[in-house]
């Protein structure tokens, strides 16, 4: 069978450690390609700080070239702005500087170890950059020495001087001299008139000089009063120092702003240089980097290409894995129906075999009931005695092995029915008493709950797994006793569980036949004991499947030589105790009433139809036989009967049609006639099957005399 669960064991272990393998291989990739990635980011992000770089150089140049035009400014004028505006813009040179500077460090120490020659560079750019430094330091002392000189100075003998400003009005007269006229007057009347002091007015012209305007004027430079010798002399050397004071001045001042454009000037020389020095080694760098960024690209292709290549095999191999589970899938389905099927058919074989077997077993049992019940000799009662029991003996293996396969098929239905649990037990128990009894093993009762508990349920199953672990433990017990002990525990007012324990004193069970004694077909192998096993090794797997199927649950402990004990428990639906069906079987005893009344029996089978007239005429029930459906139902149409007993399987018409057929009769009184039927069939859905056509209740073969008598006496009417 080419099912792949078959497959060698070693290919798929190593398709395991190859996929383990492809992921981690793949982790190591991912791992790589992350960290080229970010050497990338790291280089295009060096390559855009080196142009900013650049750019800060030019403008460094563009505002010392103010700077230098302040200067002269300051030189021409002397207005302090002019130097203030000096200052700040060679204080932004020296910061920008110290920028370019800290960043050419960080890049430095960023920078890809592969990147050579650029040691080189960093050592011509350090020491441009120290000399530049210096320049604009010095630049910076010098300024500020122009800074102060212009706002104090200070005598040689250290006290500062101070000018003084004398305020002296002068006032200018204009004077012309008078244009010449004849005197009109005599010598003596111009004397009068200069005494006087009164202005004559000649008539048309002046005859003195003329004052043609008046000015009055503030003069700082002249004293207002007379000095003394002394005072005059020390004003004197007063003028000459500060005459000299303001020369010496002057001339630093023109020192200072030579000196200045100098430094300016080498200054401006030194960032030229610097700048054609940085454009070289950025030229290096993006080479450098364009290297490094071409070297990062190349390795993240070739991951790229082993990944997809990894990516390719893991794809294909989860595809085909894929596959062969879809193809296992579709195996298993194929196989688990055919196996359900297999199990259908199974139970369908089992049920015909034992249909065929135990319509024989039938017979054997019936008439050898009927046997012993006749005149016989002492021989002949044991014979039929044991022709019975090996007949009892074989139809239980059938009964195990049809009970089983409609456990195994889980086609099994379990009854509702109001029972009461002490009945049912002391029934079991009463039953199996003489079997405990023939052997010499002492049979112990302790049912420890109240007689009047009624459940609701299957109490035909709960018989059969009591009588199953009784019948086992007296087979297993020698010596000493077997205890049935059981009680019930309420959980609620509607619900009790059930718990029965057997007890022997028998050979037990070792601990390593512990685990498998539920399993079906098992038996243990006593080689120490002389038991010889019988049985099909079936019994204890039923059990277990009729208590786990009502959700109960079953288990032993043992121990080899002591002893085992067996226990279920199986929860019940409380019911009340009135809604026990009281037991419709009539005493057969009494079925003195059943004398006369007309039967039609409907049997392919002679051996039969033999058997259950013989029980029958003993009830002095009248009888009319048919060997198929339709001459049943011809006999029916003719006749008047009290019942019908059919089997379920016969030739031209089956009890199924039969029934039918009657139950649509045209007159209504005929057409509800009472209708049994006989079947060995015991599947649950079948028996359904059967009374939903219109049978009243069915006969199971083997049937016992009792059995059919009750069920007959049930459905006949009394006169
Ligand atoms: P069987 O029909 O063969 O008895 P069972 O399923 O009832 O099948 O039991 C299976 C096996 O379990 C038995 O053959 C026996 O070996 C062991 N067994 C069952 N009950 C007992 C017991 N009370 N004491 C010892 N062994 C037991």
């Amino acid at each position: 069978m080419p099912f792949s669960s078959k497959q060698n064991p070693s290919t798929r272990y190593g398709l395991i450690v190859f996929l383990i393998l492809t992921l981690f291989l793949c982790a190591i990739f991912f791992y790589i390609r992350n960290n080229k990635s970010q050497e990338l980011r790291h280089d295009v992000n060096q390559l855009a700080q080196l142009r900013e770089d650049y750019s800060q150089i030019d403008t460094c140049i563009v505002v010392l070239y103010n700077a230098d035009n302040n200067c002269r400014l300051y030189a021409v004028t002397g207005e302090k702005m002019y130097i203030k505006q000096f200052l700040g813009n060679i204080n932004f040179v020296s910061q920008t500087l110290d920028r370019i500077n800290n960043r050419a460090q960080e890049l430095e120490k960023l920078a890809p170890k592969n990147i050579k020659g650029l040691v080189d560079q960093k050592k011509i750019r350090t020491e441009l950059y120290l000399k530049l430094r210096q320049l604009t330091d010095s630049l910076i002392n010098v300024s500020s020495e122009i800074d102060t000189t212009h706002y104090g100075f200070k005598s040689n003998n250290g006290k500062e001087l101070t000018y003084k400003q004398f305020k002296t009005m002068v006032s200018v007269d204009t004077i012309r001299k008078a244009v010449a006229a004849k005197p009109d007057k005599n010598l003596l009347g111009r004397l009068a008139e200069a005494f006087s002091k009164k202005k004559s007015k000649a008539k048309g012209a002046d005859t003195t000089a003329k004052l043609v305007r008046t000015e009055t004027k503030l003069d700082t430079s002249l004293q207002s009063r007379n000095f003394n010798k002394l005072q005059l002399q020390n004003m004197n050397n007063y003028f000459r120092n500060l005459y000299a004071a303001n020369n010496m001045l002057k001339k630093n001042e023109v020192g200072i702003l030579q000196l200045n454009n100098k430094i300016i000037t080498e200054i401006l020389s030194l960032l030229q240089d610097y700048k054609s020095k940085e454009k070289e080694f950025i030229a290096r760098n993006k080479e450098e980097l364009r290297h490094h960024i071409d070297g990062s690209f190349n390795s993240i292709d070739r991951i790229f290409s082993y990944s997809m290549a990894l990516l390719f095999i893991l794809v294909s191999a989860i595809l085909y894995n894929l596959w062969r589970i879809y193809k296992n899938e579709s195996e298993l389905i194929n196989y688990s129906q055919k196996a359900s099927q297999y199990a259908i058919s199974k139970s369908r074989f089992l049920a015909n075999m034992s249909h065929e077997i135990r319509t024989p077993l039938n017979s054997v049992i019936g008439f050898s009931e009927q046997l012993s019940q006749g005149q016989l000799n002492e021989q002949q009662i044991e014979q039929v005695g044991a022709i019975r029991s090996s007949s009892v003996m074989l139809l239980d293996v059938v009964n195990d092995i049809l009970d089983f396969s409609k456990y195994e098929t889980g086609k099994v239905s379990f009854d509702k029915i109001s029972f009461i649990p002490y009945d049912a037990i002391t029934e079991v128990f009463n039953s199996i008493a003489i079997q405990a009894t023939n052997k010499g093993v002492k049979l112990k009762n302790e049912i420890v709950f109240k007689k009047n508990y009624c459940f609701s349920g299957d109490s035909l199953r709960l018989k059969q797994v009591i009588m199953n672990l009784l019948s086992n433990a007296i087979k297993f017990t020698e010596v000493g006793s077997v205890t049935l002990k059981a009680d019930i525990a309420l959980n609620s007012k509607k619900q009790g569980v059930l718990k029965v324990q057997i007890i022997d004193t028998g050979i037990g069970i070792g601990p390593e036949d512990l685990d498998m004694i539920f399993d079906e077909f098992a038996q243990v192998y006593y080689s120490s004991t002389k038991i010889k096993q019988k049985g099909t090794g079936l019994g204890l797997a039923i059990c277990k499947k009729i208590v786990e199927f009502q959700g109960g649950q079953i288990g032993v402990a043992s121990q080899l030589g002591q002893g085992s004990t067996f226990s279920f428990e199986i929860p019940y639906d409380i019911c009340p105790q009135s809604s026990v069906l009281e037991n419709k079987n009539v005493n057969t005893t009494n079925a003195e009433w059943l004398e006369g009344k007309r039967i039609l029996l409907a049997d392919d089978n002679k051996m039969n139809i033999l058997l259950a007239q013989t029980v029958l005429k003993k009830y002095k029930l009248v009888t009319d036989v048919a060997y198929d459906g339709k001459q049943a139902f011809a006999l029916f149409e003719k006749n008047e009967y009290d019942l019908v007993l059919t089997d379920i399987q016969m030739p031209e018409m089956g009890g199924i049609e039969l029934t039918r057929m009657i139950r649509s009769y045209a007159k209504p009184a005929k057409a509800n006639i009472p209708i049994l039927g006989v079947t060995a069939n015991v599947l649950q859905e079948d028996r359904k099957k059967y009374i939903e056509s219109g049978i009243n209740n069915l006969v199971l073969k083997p049937f016992s005399e009792k059995e059919l008598i009750d069920k007959i006496a049930e459905y006949i009417k009394r006169d």
